[in-house]
């Protein structure tokens, strides 16, 4: 079988949450993995021991326990935003690997709920820490998937026609409190100072409310 029909098969058992937790920068990159570089079958937790058990069928290899340094399976979670907080950055939209989550510049920000993999990678990077995952109030399927890959590689599309360089979607996903303090620094002092001030503001209104 050719490897591009075979990394589509393997594909098409993969979750489609892009949440990255296999190590590889989405799905996509992992199924190729599978198929050419002989990558373990067992580093998708949202898959979990039925992703696998599908992958070893596939690819003719024995079942294994999921990897734990990869997470655990858990049932699909969606994020929420409070929005009350929310400051309107857009670092979550930015990390978001499906465009679930819509808002503007200095507005609050909302998940689309039904678009959302629950892939967390909108939490980390929320600099007053606004964004909370919950239990979903439905399981994922293989429709939600489909809709989820389709997202995913029309951002790609966008992504790529926006920005030639290759500032790869995993930098930006991977992005932590640390990374996005580091890449202020080197804003302008103006935009720096308002973001200051901006955090600052959000902060002592979160801990005025705080029980
Ligand atoms: S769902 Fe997450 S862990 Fe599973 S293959 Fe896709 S990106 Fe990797
Ligand atoms: S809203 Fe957050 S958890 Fe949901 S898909 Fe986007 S980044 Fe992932
Ligand atoms: S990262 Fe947090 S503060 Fe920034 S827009 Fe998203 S929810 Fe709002």
């Amino acid at each position: 079988m050719p490897a591009s029909q075979l990394t589509d098969r393997i594909d098409a058992l993969l979750p489609q949450t892009q949440c990255t937790k296999c190590g590889y920068d989405a799905c996509r990159p992992y199924a190729e993995a599978m198929a050419q570089s002989h990558e373990a079958i067992n580093r998708c937790p949202p898959g979990g021991a039925a992703g696998i058990a599908a992958l070893a069928a596939l690819l003719d290899r024995p079942i294994a326990l999921l990897d734990p340094d990869c997470g655990a399976h858990q049932p699909l979670q969606v994020a929420t935003i409070d929005e009350a907080h929310c400051i309107g950055c857009t670092l979550c939209i930015q990390a978001c690997p499906v465009d679930a989550i819509v808002g503007a510049n200095k507005q609050m920000h909302t998940v689309i709920a039904d678009l959302c993999t629950g892939c967390d990678l909108c939490v980390a990077p929320c600099p007053v820490d606004c964004i909370t995952m919950v239990a979903a109030d439905h399981d994922w399927t293989p429709a939600l998937a489909q809709a989820a890959r389709t997202h995913y590689q029309q951002r790609q599309s966008r992504l790529l026609a926006r920005h030639h360089e290759n500032s790869t979607l995993a930098a930006r996903t991977l992005a932590n409190k640390a990374e996005l303090a580091s890449a202020a620094q080197n804003d302008t002092p103006a935009k720096q100072q308002l973001i200051a001030d901006v955090l600052t503001r959000a902060r002592a209104r979160r801990n005025k409310v705080a029980p």
